[in-house]
């Protein structure tokens, strides 16, 4: 009889789940393992870290208990399994972010000196990141040549979900023990002093399957509502492809192009797939500029406090305090919001985009590396696309386009919201407040900032 080891990584699915088909197909029963690495869980933040157990749980339910959950180094909890369990080849997933790729490469190699292959068979994405070239064989740097050349490759369809022999688990699910594990945060995020989101998504397959399926009810209303928070009109299925409780290509085959709606949702799972594609080929842009621009940003006593007071929700304009409230509360932000929440902290506040990006990638249920830095990068106008730097959102006038019956800003700020767009966010003290700054002193002087990088100082 052959036994071979399943490494669950960001693919805690049954469904469409290639790697774990192909594993099924070449031995007669299988030794399950999910592996919490201390490090990267005490990251994960408190959106992050009970949506993954969740999914564990789910995944440890649905294999009759037989999941192996271990904390510690992968390459030691897998020689170990292997050996007891007499397997000599161990399947997963590919991984494709720059640390976990890192990571992969070195465990394969200690896991080759022990006579144990480590074997990688699809990745969390349509194409996996290095796939797609131009036809002069270089990487894409802007999303639209990207997406069209990716599209030719089309999508494969979704695998049986998997029924195999499982073994007994070498250590069982301990959530309460895992919950306590130590959570590693930065002096910047501790001085925001916020506690645990309140509202979160619950993770697993199966609520990932509900998710899709209900969306696939509001799809074809995607292009003309995802931009309006208040609408809640997007799929809220970021959580679900982070974990791969659902893989894309599930996705792509469920909902389809054949309506405006469907064909501009499936085009934005392709930045996903850009953004991966990207980190694959620069992964120094994780946390540097891709396009670097120069521009000075602030420090200091005063650049702090105004940190804290935006990751509050405590700036003053109502839309991003909004935003950020919403952050709080769930974890997740609609991607308006983001974009303006962001350009609000970099070009409002002149503070460094990588401040800005940690705390997104601390508090968000869909932190992805990849997605997260380059949406940052994005609107400090230092990423792939062209977005200029002196395309500078106005918060009260995105508010009035975006949110113009008030239903978002209402939900999370409370009644406050049908005072004028500036208002105190805070629970506590309703009372209108001074603005945090001033927005069109601000623009000048981000664009005074834009001419001195560009050596033509005003
Ligand atoms: C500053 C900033 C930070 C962001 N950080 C993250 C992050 O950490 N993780 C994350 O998954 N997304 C991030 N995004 C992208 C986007 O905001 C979210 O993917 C989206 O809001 C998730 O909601 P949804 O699943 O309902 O999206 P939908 O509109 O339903 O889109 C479906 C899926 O397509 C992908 N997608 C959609 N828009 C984008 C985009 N602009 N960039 C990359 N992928 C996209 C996501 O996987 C998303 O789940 C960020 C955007 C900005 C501007």
């Amino acid at each position: 009889m052959v036994t071979a080891v399943f490494w669950f990584r960001r693919d805690l699915r049954l469904f469409d789940h290639r790697a774990l088909s192909h594993a099924a197909s070449v031995s007669d029963q299988l030794a399950g393992v999910f592996i919490v690495e201390p490090r990267r869980f005490a990251m994960a933040g408190p959106a992050r870290r009970p949506f993954l157990l969740d999914c564990i749980e789910e995944l440890h339910h649905d294999l009759d208990g037989r999941l192996t959950v271990e904390v510690g180094d992968p390459a030691v909890v897998l020689g170990a399994l292997a050996r007891s369990v007499g397997a000599v080849k161990i399947f997963a997933t590919g991984e494709v972010s720059p640390a976990g790729a890192r990571r992969d490469a070195q465990v394969s190699e200690v896991l080759r000196e022990s006579g144990i292959e480590l074997v990688f068979v699809d990745s969390p994405y349509l194409n996996t990141p290095g796939r797609v070239r131009s036809g002069s064989d270089q990487p894409y740097k802007v999303f639209t040549p990207y997406w069209k050349a990716a599209s030719l490759f089309g999508t494969e369809p979704p695998t049986e979900k998997v029924a195999k022999q499982w073994s007994a688990s070498q250590r069982t699910f301990d959530r309460p023990a895992l919950e306590k594990l130590e959570e590693i945060v930065d002096r910047r995020i501790s001085a925001v002093g916020a506690s645990a989101p309140t509202q979160l998504l619950r993770g697993g397959e199966r609520r990932a399957q509900e998710r899709l399926a209900t969306f696939g009810d509001l799809v074809d209303r995607y292009d003309e509502e995802r931009n309006f928070p208040g609408k809640d009109s997007t799929s809220r299925l970021s959580a679900d492809l982070h974990f791969g409780t659902l893989h894309p290509r599930t996705i792509v085959h469920k909902i389809g192009t054949h309506t405006p709606g469907r064909a501009a949702f499936i085009r934005q799972l392709y930045w996903r797939e850009f953004y991966a594609d990207v980190a694959h080929f620069n992964p120094h842009t994780l946390w540097e500029d891709l396009n670097p621009n120069f521009i000075e940003t602030d420090d200091g006593e005063v650049a702090e406090a105004r940190f804290v007071a935006w990751a509050r929700g405590e700036t003053g304009y109502s839309l991003v305090d909004a935003g950020m409230r919403q952050l709080l509360a769930e974890g997740y932000m609609h991607n308006r919001v983001r974009m303006l929440t962001a350009s609000f902290l970099v070009k409002d506040l002149h503070l460094p985009w990588q401040w800005g990006a940690k705390w997104f990638l601390h508090r968000l249920i869909d932190g992805d590396s990849a997605n997260n830095s380059h949406g940052w990068q994005w609107t400090a106008g230092v990423g792939t696309d062209a977005s200029p730097y002196n395309r500078i959102f106005n918060p009260e006038l995105q508010a009035e386009r975006f949110d113009a019956d008030q239903t978002y800003v209402t939900k999370w700020l409370g009644d406050q919201s049908t005072q004028p767009t500036i208002f105190s966010a805070t629970q506590e003290a309703r009372a209108p407040i001074t603005p945090l700054v001033d927005h069109a002193a601000e623009r000048l002087e981000a664009l005074r900032r834009l001419g001195v990088a560009k050596g033509h100082a005003q």
